[in-house]
């Protein structure tokens, strides 16, 4: 007697690296809509035991509640602030993130962008366009003996410590939650102490309530004249009204940008010119790259499998309660 098996039925409603999509048919029932929207799976998400997403659809309290079999939400990347955790929590559906994919892709977006910044390259290519060569050119910024504050040391921010230790910086750290500070290639203090003595500030925390609104007045006073602050975490961190006043101000000399607060960020003509002076944006890239597609794909077949046919824990699984 044949004997059918149901395969748990999945919602892949994110882009997932094509070459894993057949892996993923021959365990699972499989819908692909790569950048669904919330309309495009409102009707639907009853019907499946997991969903991928990545930033979008959001999965707020009104989907999430009619999302009767879910058991489990995979974010391929990272950064839960668009899913309703109290409410998963209160249901019992387990949450995941791919935790190990995207530390490289914005390792190297903060280094390729600080190092642009600091050797004036955009100035310097429009000088040969303009058929001055280096002429009136200034001198840039190296990185060694630079001072760098990272705020939030975990996956992202522990190896910003590392890599900007081997340029030969001088590495300040604040992570009130980290345990293993004595493998962090940094000196932690206070965080006054890292806003007032870098010369670079890179914030890698989650959006959290404590993490909401960190970057303000207050805390762009208190920066080094002429310093840089890099926000690749989350946009609710550093929002942009904020730093676009504070720009007016001419006294930090770059914000380097990947993550709004309101996405997709759409420059008020009003902004340009400060925008263009003072900002150097990017589109929320962070982790847009092919090895990181890949890499993610690959992180939720695992946890997939770990979960609907192992019964094993998934490594990505979030804490809940912490949120993140
Ligand atoms: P992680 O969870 O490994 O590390 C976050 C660290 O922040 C933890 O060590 C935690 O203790 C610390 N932290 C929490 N609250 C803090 C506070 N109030 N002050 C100081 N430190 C605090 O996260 P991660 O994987 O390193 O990611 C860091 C950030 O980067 C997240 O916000 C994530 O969403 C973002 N991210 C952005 C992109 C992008 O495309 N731009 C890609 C990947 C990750």
């Amino acid at each position: 007697m044949k004997t059918t098996i149901n395969k748990p039925k999945l919602l892949v409603a994110s882009p997932f690296h094509t070459t894993l999509l057949d892996t993923l048919h021959s365990n699972f029932s499989i819908t692909y809509i790569p950048n669904a929207k919330k309309i495009d799976i409102d009707s639907i998400i009853d019907q499946y035991e997991c969903i991928i997403i990545a930033t979008k659809p959001g999965l707020d309290q009104t989907i999430l509640s009619k999302a009767h079999k879910l058991k489990m939400i995979i974010r391929l990347g990272i950064g839960i602030d668009h899913i309703n955790i109290e409410y998963c929590r209160e249901h019992n559906i387990i949450v995941a993130i791919t935790p190990n994919s995207n530390i490289s892709p914005v390792l190297e977006l903060v280094f390729s962008k600080l190092v642009y910044v600091l050797r004036n390259f955009d100035k310097a290519t429009n000088n040969l366009f303009s058929g001055h060569f280096r002429d009136h050119l200034e001198n840039g910024t190296e990185l060694n003996s630079k001072t760098i504050g990272v705020i939030g040391t975990g996956r992202i921010g522990s190896n910003i410590c590392r890599l900007a230790s081997l340029f030969g910086m001088k590495v300040l750290a604040y992570d009130p939650y980290i345990t293993n500070r004595s493998e962090i290639q940094a000196l932690f203090v206070e965080k006054d102490v890292l806003i007032s003595q870098s010369d670079i500030i890179t914030i890698h925390t989650p959006h959290t309530l404590e993490t909401d609104n960190m970057v303000d007045f207050d805390f762009l006073e208190l920066m080094k004249k002429d310093s840089i602050l890099i926000n690749t975490a989350r946009g609710r961190i550093a929002p942009m009204k904020t730093l676009i006043e504070y720009s007016k101000k001419e006294k930090i000399k770059n914000f380097i940008i990947d993550v709004y607060d309101n996405e997709p960020f759409i420059p008020d003509n009003d902004d340009i010119f400060f925008l263009r002076k003072y900002f150097t944006l990017s589109p929320h890239i962070g982790a847009f790259t092919e090895q990181s597609l890949h890499n993610r794909s690959q992180e939720a077949l695992i946890q997939l499998n770990d979960y609907f046919i192992k019964s094993k824990q998934p490594h990505g699984m979030i804490d809940l309660l912490k949120g993140y």
